[in-house]
Order: structure tokens, then sequence, then C-alpha cells
């Protein structure tokens, strides 16, 4: 069996290791002689397993005492809906910044359902640009800020941890979260639905402050309330047992790699090699974002026409390298190498990309 490089930008890629050992005990999760998904969730064995997701989660993160962890269902669209839910009541307003079509979403989802403050929306510039801190006014009372720490689809990212002066800050990290250290501290509610960065689809991690536990609306359903969630340790219902066991067999991998800090030179060089690749090809690659919004996990790029963007991934396609079409919203090619994705993976990318930029200039 041939594995191929998925550049698919979630459900993506998974670290092997952590599919041989699902593969290996997927009859009998720690001798019990049941699969992880054949126990009862209220088990004992289960038990261990969610506590061991979320200190796998607690150790790579380095979340402090005073967050909780939740392991969610509905992906990260169902929290766009759940944010202004618990935290926007009627006399006061939320501020979105917006750099991308998930920020977008987020923000047209909350206006459904209050009143919603549009800090910055690069749109106008095709969301290619993270604007400077010094750009942003916030509302002085807001609610919360809400902000996408990297556009999957536009491939434009944050270098920054955005700082709103006051307002808790919430934000969606679905696609580079444990990409690299992150100073939770900074955040009053960090998410991301798992398919990235941190298993399989089906979940959707939420780390959130206490404080913003106390701020809940009332009269939520227990499955929609942050604080319900909390006090039951994410059991409100069933949860999606196979997806926590799998995101601690990937919080051990990420600390047998040597951690978050050892992801991030890896996934910086990853992205160099892609990024060089372009700006090296007197034009015929062309990156989408502006040098500076560069993300390191979502490389966006164009080719000269459509067809030859058809034809790369066709042949690309041959050469055991799928997932490279952009979204079909924006077109072009993604590559999204997220942290399971082998340099090898690039290299192979890389030579791809100067084969056919001779062949096709
Ligand atoms: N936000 C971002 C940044 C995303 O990349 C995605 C999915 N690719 C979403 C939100 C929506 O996630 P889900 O499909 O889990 O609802």
């Amino acid at each position: 069996m041939t594995r191929i490089y998925n550049f698919s930008s979630g459900p993506a890629m998974l670290p092997e290791p952590v599919l041989e050992q699902a593969r290996d005990e997927m009859l009998s999760v720690s001798g019990s002689g049941m699969s992880v998904m054949e126990i009862s969730h209220r088990s004992k064995l289960f038990g261990s397993i969610l506590a061991g997701a979320e200190q796998g989660l607690r150790d790579v993160l380095d979340i402090p005492a005073n967050y909780q962890v939740l392991f969610m269902q509905g992906g990260a669209t169902t929290q766009f809906a759940l944010i202004p839910s618990n935290f926007l009541n009627s006399g006061s307003v939320a501020d979105y910044v917006v750099t991308g079509y998930w920020g977008k979403k987020a923000a047209a989802e909350a206006a459904r359902r209050g009143k919603v403050n549009i800090v910055v929306n690069t749109g106008s510039n095709g969301f290619r640009t993270i604007p400077d801190p010094a750009e942003f006014t916030f509302s002085p009372d807001a609610a919360y800020v809400h902000y996408t720490s990297n556009e999957t689809i536009d491939g434009v990212e944050f270098k920054y941890d955005l700082d709103a002066g006051g307002p808790p800050v919430i934000c969606d990290a679905c696609s580079n979260i444990l990409s690299k250290p992150i100073d939770i501290s900074k955040y009053a509610m960090i998410y991301a639905g798992a398919q990235k960065n941190i298993g399989p689809s089906g979940v959707t991690v939420v780390i959130i402050r206490d404080d913003m536990l106390e701020r809940v609306a009332a009269g939520l359903p227990p499955l929609f309330d942050y604080r319900a969630m909390a006090e039951q340790h994410s059991m409100v219902n069933t949860p999606n047992t196979w997806g926590v066991y799998l995101i601690g067999l990937v919080c051990g991998w990420i600390k047998d790699q040597g951690g978050l800090a050892a992801l991030k030179i890896r996934n910086e060089e990853k992205a160099r090699l892609l990024y060089n690749a372009i700006d090296s090809s007197d034009g015929f690659y062309t990156g989408r974002a502006e040098r500076a919004a560069r993300s390191a996990m979502n490389v966006t790029f164009t080719l000269p026409t459509a067809d030859l963007e058809r034809k790369f991934c066709e042949e690309a396609e041959r050469r055991q390298m799928s997932g490279l079409a952009g979204h079909r919203s924006v077109g072009g090619i993604r590559a999204s190498i997220y942290n399971a994705f082998p340099l090898a993976g690039v290299e192979a990318l890389v030579e791809f990309m100067g084969d056919f930029s001779a062949a096709n200039s």
C-alpha cells in the first residue's frame, strides 16, 4: 500500500505513528478486548482516555489552570453561532476582525444573533493582508473581539496575538493551533475543529477561561452552553469517543517530536521551501497573500491561467500528490502543510513545480 502526499486543507494528514497505533488498538484498546468505539463513554476506561486527551492538550499548549478544555461537536461552524449565543446579549456589541472567508462567515452568523461591529475587513484587497495592530479601533465595551488567526482558504496568518486592550479576545485557531507555541493567557477563548492539526473531524476543541463561564447567557440548551459543558467535563451527552481518543494519541506524537517549539521550526522550514519555489519562478507562480501575511499552514498561489491550474493538479495527482486545488470560492492552488505533512512531500512538490513551470512557460 502506498501512502500519498495529501495536501488537503482538512480533514488532513494524520501522523503515521498515530494511525498505526490506532490500527493496532482497533480491536482492543488498553487490553480491554473492546474497540474504543465500543466502550461506554461513562466507563472508567473512557474517563481515563478523555482525561489523557485533555492533559495532552494542556501539556503541549501549556494551558493555564484557570482555563477549561472542552470537547464539543458540530465543528467550528457551530461555534460561530454558539459564541454570540453565549456572550452577546441584547444590550452589547461584538467586534469582528475579518481577514478572510471564515472570519466573514463567523461575523455573518453573529450578526444574525446580535449587534456586530466589523473592526476591519480586508475583503476589498481580496483577503491578502493582515492589518497592523495600529489599524484597529475596538468598541471599548465590546462583549468580545473575534478573529481568525489563520485563514485556511486565503492563506493569511496573524504573526502576532491580537490584543484588544480590554475586551475578551476569542480566536478561531482551526488551521494553525498546535503548529507553534501560543500564549493561551492572552485569550479568553480559543477554538478549533480538530481535523487539521488536532485529530479527526467531529470534535471541536474549546479552550475557555473560567471568568468567561460566568458570562454565559441563561437558558441555553446544555449542549450549547459552555458552562454546562465545562461543569460536566464535555459529557453532557455522548462525546465523540473515537475523536477524543485520537486527540490523545496526536498529543503524544507532538511530545515525541519535541513539542510545539520543534514543530514550529519544521513548519517554517516547509513553508519557506514552498514560498521560495513560488518567488523564484520568474512570475510563473504568484503567491496570493502579501509576503508579510503568508501562512505557514496553507500556501496559496496561482498560475498564469485556470487551465494551467487544472493541468497542474492533474499532473500532481499522477505524481502521488493530491488535494492541491484551491477552495471553490477562490480557485488557484492551495498546499496545506500541517504538522503531520512530511518535509519529503514538500520537497516533492517543489521539484514538480520546477518541472511543470519549465514545461509550460
Ligand atoms: N474556521 C476555519 C479557519 C476553518 O478553516 C474552518 C474549516 N476549514 C472552519 C472555521 C469551519 O470548520 P468546520 O468545518 O469544523 O465547521
